[in-house]
């Protein structure tokens, strides 16, 4: 551990004066910004809020559960997993769903009951910048493995990257963060056949793919190395309530338990994902207009000679800019916040209602008619992807 050295009295702490350990110094915190403008399409929530009948069933099962809060919470959230099992399908029970404060706290449990000091992680860049984050904020090395041009995985290097490294743990994420590309079943059965550890099929997406895409659930059954996770943050119109949930042969959920803090997910986190799962009819009855909207975003970028990565979510990845910080501010002054995330040269614009996407592409517009940040030339590019995204 480095000496901490004394602090002169009149100045502020810094975190550096601090006894952290030594592997957190110098790393950057997840940050999208959170500025409030008009038009938010940079974080990937569905923009419809929950409805008044749905607003009302929360209220009504808060008021409900309120009267026992003096009482621990069901420590293991069982009505809650038989109702994500019905929802997943495929034949799942309870006993193979597991659920806690969104599917970002359900990734650091398989991190700390799958990997930690001496071991290691590898996922295939650019994808999700919290998966780094989360293995390396659980003491476990991550490996940074390289997308196609088109975003996709070649079955054979992911299985020459596996076979080289032999990480404890993959991720694949599919449809992926931020190129919004989804991974055929293909790739998927070869990497879990090559890993010697365990497999993390991120799905944070899945219910905004193209018809017919098929979910890694599928392949649950005599892989029980195969971990496929979920989310209400996205597709589910429910981002606040913190709900992510994974599928996993009950093994795996045993191990989780040793790891899992008791009572992590709140009677009232139970009780409003549970009205959720409820009313999912009704929750995903967005996705269509949210996938119609993508497409057209799609289509309208690329009339302005755009490059674009073909999406299956509710976002869409594009460029090339010589300068995207440029481009990215010069929206904002028209009060349309994306993100600045992916390869250096690409953008990030997350999928909103049909008002706000006519915002984004009129102030888009008047963007690329003032300034020269035009499109690089060359095809769509892997550069290397940023590190805190
Ligand atoms: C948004 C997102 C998540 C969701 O995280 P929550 O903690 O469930 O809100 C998980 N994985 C990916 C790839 C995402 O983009």
């Amino acid at each position: 551990m480095t000496p901490v050295p004394p602090v002169p009295p009149m100045r502020p702490i810094l975190l550096t004066d601090l006894p952290i350990r030594d592997d957190l110094r110098g790393r950057s915190p997840y940050g999208a910004p959170q500025i409030d403008v008009p038009v938010r399409l940079n974080t990937n929530e569905n923009p419809y809020p929950p409805s008044a009948g749905l607003v009302a069933d929360l209220a009504e099962a808060v008021r409900r559960d309120a009267g026992e809060l003096n009482r621990y919470p069901d420590r293991d959230a069982m009505a809650l997993r038989e109702d994500l099992a019905a929802y997943l399908g495929h034949g799942l029970s309870a006993r193979q769903v597991w659920a806690a404060n969104g599917s970002n706290e359900v990734l650091q449990q398989i991190l700390q009951a799958f990997g930690g000091p001496g071991r290691s992680a590898l996922g295939f860049e650019p994808s999700y910048s919290m998966h780094p984050i989360i293995t390396t904020g659980a003491s476990t090395r991550w490996i940074s493995g390289a997308r196609e041009d088109d975003f996709g995985l070649d079955p054979g290097k992911a299985v020459a990257a596996i076979e080289e490294h032999r990480p404890d743990i993959v991720f694949l994420t599919s449809p992926n963060n931020p190129t919004g590309t989804a991974l055929t079943m293909d790739v998927v059965q070869r990497v879990v056949e090559a890993a010697p550890g365990m497999v993390v099929v991120d799905e944070a997406y899945f219910e905004f793919a193209r018809t017919g895409t098929p979910s890694a659930l599928r392949l649950l059954p005599g892989n029980p190395r195969l971990i496929v996770t979920r989310t209400m943050s996205k597709a589910f119109a429910m981002a606040g309530t913190r709900l992510g949930y994974l599928a996993a042969d009950p093994a795996v959920i045993e191990a989780l338990l040793l790891v899992r803090l008791p009572y992590h997910l709140s009677t009232l986190t139970q009780a409003a994902a549970r009205v959720a799962v409820a009313h999912r009819d009704e929750l995903l009855g967005t996705v269509d207009r949210l996938r119609a909207e993508r497409d057209d975003c799609v289509r309208r970028l690329r009339e302005h000679g755009l490059s674009v990565a073909d999406s299956d979510a509710n976002f869409v990845l594009f460029g090339r800019f010589r300068d995207r910080h440029a481009v990215w501010e010069a929206l904002l002054e028209h009060g349309v916040l994306i993100r600045e995330v992916g390869p250096p040269e690409w953008l990030r614009v997350s999928v909103g209602t049909a008002q706000e996407m006519a915002a984004f592409h009129e102030a888009l517009s008047a963007v690329l008619a003032v300034s020269d940040v035009i499109p690089a030339s060359g095809r769509p590019g892997r550069d290397e992807p940023e590190e805190s995204a």
